[in-house]
C-alpha cells in the first residue's frame, strides 16, 4: 500500500471536500498524511489520517470575515503560504517520502515539494477546476491585471519556480495539469464544464452528515414552508439584511428559520416573529432536508448542499466566486440572483414567492438533485488517486 500526501490549504472551503476521499483511501489500506493547522489537525485525524502540523501565516483569516478589499493581497499571502507550508514539512517528507503528492490547487507548497523531489500528483479543485482553456478568475477577476499586490507575486513566483525545477512561468504553472485533476462539482454545474478532458474527473461535493458536532433540527411543523436565510459562515456583518429578511417574512405562512453567523447580534435585530427561529449557525444539512427556499449567499458548499437537497435558490452574493455560483444558478434556472444592491424586504418577498411557485425550476433542481446523488464522490475521487499511483511515471 502507498504513503499519499495530501497538502491542504487550510481554509474550510477547501479542506472539507478532501475528508470523504481520504478516507476511502485510507479504507483501501493506504498511508494518508495530512498537512494541517492546528485548526484542522483533529478533523484530519477523525478520518484516519495522520496530520503533519505547521503554522499558516494565513493565521486566522478564512475563519474571520472578509471581504473582496481584504482578498486583493491574496496571490501574495498564497505565495507566503506555498513558502511556509514547503519549508515547515519538507523536513518530515524528507525521512518519510511519500509515492504520491495530492495537492490543493492552491496550495502551492505541495507542488513546490513534487517538483523538487520527482514524484508523481495530483490537483484537487474544491470549487471550479483550472485548464488551460477555462479559470474563474479570468471570467471573475479576483483583482485588476495592474494590482500591484498581484504584480508582486508573480514576479516572486516566477523568480522562485526554477529552483524547484518548475518552468518559470505563471501562466503554466496554473494550467499544468499533467495527468490527474479531481473537481469537487458535477460537470453539470461548471462553467464550461465539457471543456475539461479525461485528466479531470467530476467527484461531486463529498457532503457527510454533521449531526455528531452540529446537533440537529426538525421543523416546528410539518404543514408550512421552511425557508432558510443564511449569508454563510464568513459574512462580515451586514446586519440590514437580516432586519429586511424580518421585515420582508415576519408573520408570513413561511417558517423562517435565519442563522446570522458569529458576526451579526441576534439580540439586536428587535422583537422576533413567530414564525422565525433566529441562531447564530444551524445545522443547516437538516435544515435544508425540510426547506422550501434557501435565501443564501451562494458560498460553493451552500449551493451544492441546497441542490443536493433539491431546494431552489435566491442567491445574494457578497463576493466574487460567489457572484459567480449565483449567476450560475439563475443561468441554470436553478433560482434567481439578487444583487445585493436590489435587496429591500419587498424584493425579498418577491424573489423567495418567484422562486417557491415556479415548477420549472423544481423539476429542473430535482434533476440537478439526481445528478448530484448519482455519484458517491468519495469512491470516484480515491479511484482517480489510485490511477495516478498506477500510472507508470
Ligand atoms: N453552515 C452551517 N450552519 C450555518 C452556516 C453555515 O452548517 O449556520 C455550513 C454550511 O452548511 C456550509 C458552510 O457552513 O457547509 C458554509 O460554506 P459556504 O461555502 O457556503 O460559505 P462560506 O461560509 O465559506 O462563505
Amino acid at each position: 500500500m502507498a504513503h499519499i500526501a495530501f497538502f491542504n490549504f487550510p481554509a474550510v472551503g477547501h479542506v472539507n471536500p478532501t475528508f470523504g476521499v481520504v478516507e476511502e483511501l485510507v479504507k483501501r489500506g493506504h498511508r494518508v498524511t495530512c498537512t494541517a493547522t492546528e485548526f484542522f489537525a483533529p478533523a484530519v485525524k477523525a478520518v484516519g489520517a495522520t496530520p503533519i502540523a505547521y503554522e499558516s501565516p494565513f493565521g486566522e483569516f478564512y475563519r474571520s470575515p472578509y471581504n473582496d478589499e481584504m482578498m486583493a493581497g491574496e496571490g501574495l499571502r498564497c505565495l507566503d503560504e506555498a513558502i511556509a507550508l514547503h519549508k515547515q514539512v519538507s523536513g518530515y517528507y524528507g525521512d518519510n517520502s511519500p509515492d504520491l503528492v495530492v495537492h490543493d490547487f492552491m496550495a502551492w507548497g505541495g507542488r513546490f515539494y513534487a517538483a523538487e523531489h520527482n514524484l508523481p500528483s495530483v490537483r484537487l479543485f474544491p470549487s471550479y477546476g483550472v485548464s488551460e482553456t477555462f479559470n474563474i478568475a479570468a471570467k471573475f477577476p479576483w483583482s485588476a491585471p495592474d494590482d500591484p499586490k498581484m504584480l508582486e507575486m508573480v514576479q516572486r513566483l516566477t523568480e522562485l519556480l526554477p529552483t524547484f525545477g518548475l518552468p518559470g512561468d505563471m501562466g503554466a504553472f496554473v494550467t499544468d495539469v499533467a495527468k490527474t485533476g479531481i473537481i469537487f462539482l458535477p460537470r453539470e454545474f461548471h462553467y464550461e464544464g465539457d471543456t475539461f478532458d479525461e485528466r479531470f474527473v467530476f467527484a461531486g461535493p463529498s457532503i457527510k452528515d454533521r449531526s455528531t458536532f452540529q446537533g440537529s433540527w426538525e421543523p416546528k411543523s410539518q404543514d408550512r414552508p421552511v425557508l432558510l436565510i443564511s449569508l454563510g459562515t464568513a459574512a462580515t456583518g451586514w446586519s440590514e439584511f437580516f432586519t429586511l429578511a424580518l421585515q420582508a417574512f415576519g408573520d408570513s405562512e413561511w417558517d423562517v428559520v435565519m442563522a446570522v453567523g458569529d458576526h451579526v447580534d441576534p439580540a439586536g435585530l428587535g422583537e422576533v416573529p413567530a414564525n422565525f427561529e433566529i441562531r447564530r449557525h444551524v445545522p443547516q444539512l437538516d435544515v435544508l432536508r425540510h426547506a422550501k427556499v434557501f435565501l443564501t449567499h451562494a458560498g460553493m458548499n451552500s449551493t451544492m448542499e441546497s441542490l443536493y437537497h433539491g431546494v431552489p435558490m435566491v442567491a445574494v452574493p457578497q463576493m466574487n466566486e460567489q457572484r459567480a455560483n449565483a449567476l450560475r444558478v439563475e443561468e441554470l434556472g436553478l433560482g434567481r440572483h439578487l444583487p445585493r444592491e436590489e435587496v429591500t424586504a419587498e424584493s425579498l418577498r418577491a424573489s423567495v414567492d418567484a422562486v417557491a411557485a415556479d415548477e420549472a425550476v423544481a423539476a429542473r433542481v430535482r434533476t440537478m438533485q439526481e445528478t448530484l446523488r448519482s455519484v458517491d464522490g468519495a469512491t470516484v475521487a480515491a479511484d482517480a488517486v489510485e490511477g495516478r499511483l498506477a500510472a507508470d511515471d
